[in-house]
């Protein structure tokens, strides 16, 4: 129960490309992007979404352009959004073009579904010209049929041949600002994939598993993918693909990074024990409750709820707030001292109050 720092392996080499104003790769701090679920032609409404995700941790937003209502929704979702928009093309390229024309920040293209070279490289030119990277976005449930047939399935060496044939035609208008990905579902062969893909380019890389579905399952499914690469030091931008309000995803990328020490902490870290036989106070309950009210705190603040003496004053005492549990009630920490003896039903109070002080007068105070 004890903390230790995790130590995530030192980051691979990438290139960087810029998506507007968020670096990705080169030693940039890992990106977290998301998609959003609203039609595009309806501005108000991506909008909204997309300021939803953007006070959730995006850096980066997705929204489908897939006919010209959703290119013409672009036009007026990119001024107004508080973060660079990429549009996802998928069989037309002609709604590349048309994205491009509306000024987005990233075009992202799958090579499985827009697979004539000539229109390919007509968007890589036009891209080059107006210095807008572009993601290849291999996904292995839309791998181009000659691949699948060459290799007999969906394996790591057929998405990351998709993506470097890709990458050919962009270098034959001699277009580079690219970042890749190679998405699959099943998460041996996304990892596996991406190993490949690494050694293979030094292009930034887009980290997901794809179609994860509803959490908690697709949790468990982008983390221990995305995890498991991180702490290879691969991988430059992320995604959490779940059946759910994209929010959700947007707070999971968020939370990992976090988790790993890979990006600043914008929010809460509630640290609790899982309780035991050992307890006299219901920790579940009180931890719980403490982790509702004070995330609407949005404060950078750790908060440990402990339910005894075996790990509680050690780690109360490392937090900036913490419970360690005795008999119904609780010593409460501030900053490793002390301060007060707090009986349990009181004791998300307490902590609410406390992070209330410590905001009014500065996280480090
Ligand atoms: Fe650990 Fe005590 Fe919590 Fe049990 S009640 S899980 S021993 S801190």
């Amino acid at each position: 129960m004890t903390r230790k720092p995790v130590e995530v392996a030192k980051r691979r080499h990438t290139r960087q490309v810029m998506v507007g104003k968020v670096p990705v790769g080169g030693g940039a701090p890992i990106s977290v992007q998301s998609m959003t679920t609203t039609k595009t032609a309806d501005v108000e409404g991506t909008l909204a979404q997309i300021y939803a995700l953007a006070a959730a941790g995006v850096d980066i937003v997705r929204c489908t352009c897939n006919q010209i209502e959703a290119a013409e929704g672009l036009a007026q979702i990119v001024p107004r959004s508080p973060v660079p928009i990429v549009a996802d093309i998928h069989f037309h390229y002609k709604m590349a073009l048309a994205a491009l024309e509306a000024g987005v920040a990233a075009l992202r293209l799958n090579p499985g579904n827009l697979r004539k070279p000539n229109e390919i490289k007509l968007v890589a030119q036009e891209a080059k010209d107006r210095s807008v990277p572009i993601r290849i976005g291999v996904n292995a449930g839309s791998l181009h049929p000659e691949l699948y047939e060459k290799y007999n399935g969906a394996t790591p060496e057929a998405l990351v041949e998709s993506a470097m044939r890709e990458l050919e035609l962009f270098g034959e208008v001699g277009f580079d600002q690219v970042a890749i990905s190679v998405k699959a579902s099943n998460v041996p062969l996304m990892i596996e994939s991406y190993r490949l893909l690494s050694e293979t380019t030094d292009h930034p890389l887009h980290l997901g598993v794809t179609e994860a579905g509803p959490p908690p399952g697709g949790l468990i499914k982008s983390t221990a993918g995305i995890a498991t690469l991180l702490a290879e030091g691969i991988g430059d931008t992320i995604r959490y693909s779940l059946t759910a309000d994209p929010v959700e995803e947007a707070k999971a990328g968020r939370q990992l990074l976090e988790a790993l020490g890979l990006r600043e902490r914008k929010g809460l870290d509630l640290i609790a024990c899982p309780s035991c036989g050992r307890t006299e106070i219901d920790v579940i309950k009180v931890a719980s409750e403490a982790q509702a009210a004070l995330e609407e705190l949005h404060l950078p603040i750790q908060v440990a709820v402990m339910g005894c003496v075996v790990n509680g004053p050690g780690e109360a005492r490392e937090a900036d707030l913490g419970i360690a549990a005795g008999r119904h009630k609780g010593h409460l920490f501030i900053k490793g001292e002390i301060v007060a003896v707090v009986p349990e039903d009181e004791m998300v109070e307490a902590l609410v109050r406390e992070a209330q002080k410590i905001a009014e007068e500065g996280i480090e105070a």
